[in-house]
């Protein structure tokens, strides 16, 4: 039987991760439920981190949002500060799952899950945000364009955990996270792209692709001066190398690539208009 530990402060959890025989950090628990009752996961030793007060926290200043990994999904599409400095990332937190998953998974559960389908790094992707990673060595700072390293694979080390996602304040210009599910509304995506366009001084495009490659993709591109249409295509070609789907239940290659590439233009032309309308 698994043991389960619950430290009380970042010090002792920390102390726990160093020291424990393969120990693995217990967040909201809803992905490592499944993967236990799939008997696919096997850890010896759990340790909790929902007695660690500050983990819970969501501060934010004019930087932009400090989100502690015990922040649930729920909290993100609904506090006012998160709407009001980042938009893009309270919607595509608002698209994950169903309530009831969203009341319990976690921000730093749902990073460190590492899938790529998951909805919220795309936005996290074309915000630019940074992840806290914590050990008895000390803090360091992820970007998340280098935190998804392969197929269900971060660049956190065993040892380390998640204690702060950083979303800086969505720069101006328009934001857009378009969701496509093939089996059921709540579903797993079968293609999500996150878009920002940015105006300062010239217009940048940037995208954030789930779903659509063994980890969650960015591109971005210079759209300065071009109308809506050039910008479709603009898109639509930058990310063309990016597209790399896994073919499963949700969809076929090129079933993905083809509702992918629908995902990106249907972000970017609304993204575009809404700039457009003011
Ligand atoms: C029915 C269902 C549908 C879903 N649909 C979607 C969807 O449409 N879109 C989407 O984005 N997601 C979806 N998910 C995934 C969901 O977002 C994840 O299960 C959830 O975000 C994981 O968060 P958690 O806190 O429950 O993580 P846990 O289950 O607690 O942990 C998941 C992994 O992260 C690690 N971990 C947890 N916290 C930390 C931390 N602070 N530091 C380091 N490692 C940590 C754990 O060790 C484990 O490896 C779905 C899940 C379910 C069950």
């Amino acid at each position: 039987m698994p043991k389960l530990y619950r430290p009380e402060t970042l010090t002792e959890a920390c102390s726990l991760l160093a020291s424990l025989d393969n120990p693995m950090v217990y967040g909201g628990g809803t992905a490592i439920q499944i993967l236990i009752k799939q008997g696919i996961l096997f850890a010896d030793n759990f340790v909790d981190l929902s007695r660690i007060p500050r983990l819970r926290e969501i501060t934010a200043d004019h930087n932009g949002l400090s989100v502690g990994p015990m922040v649930t999904v729920r909290r993100m599409e609904t506090d006012e500060r998160v709407r009001a400095t980042s938009p893009l990332a309270a919607s595509a937190y608002h698209l994950v799952a169903n309530p009831r998953v969203r009341n319990t998974a976690s921000v730093g559960g749902n990073i460190a899950h590492g899938d790529y389908r998951l909805d919220p790094p795309t936005a996290l992707l074309v915000l630019n945000a940074t992840i806290d990673a914590t050990s008895t060595r000390g803090t360091r700072r992820i970007p998340a364009r280098e935190f998804f390293v392969d197929f269900q694979q971060t660049a956190l080390t065993p040892d380390e955990m998640v204690t702060a996602v950083r979303i800086p304040t969505q720069p101006t210009g328009s934001g857009r996270f378009v969701k496509y599910s093939s089996l059921s509304e709540n579903d797993w995506p079968c293609a999500s792209a996150a878009v920002l366009v940015v105006d300062s001084p010239r217009r940048e495009v940037r995208i954030g692709l789930g779903a659509l490659a063994p980890v969650p993709r960015f591109v971005s591109f210079d759209a300065t001066g071009l109308t809506d249409q050039e910008a479709v295509d603009a898109a639509l070609t930058a990310v063309d190398p990016a597209l790399d789907p896994i073919p499963d239940v949700r969809g076929s290659v090129a079933y993905k690539r083809r509702l992918g590439r629908i995902a990106v233009e249907d972000a970017v032309r609304s993204a575009w208009k809404d700039l457009a309308d003011g």
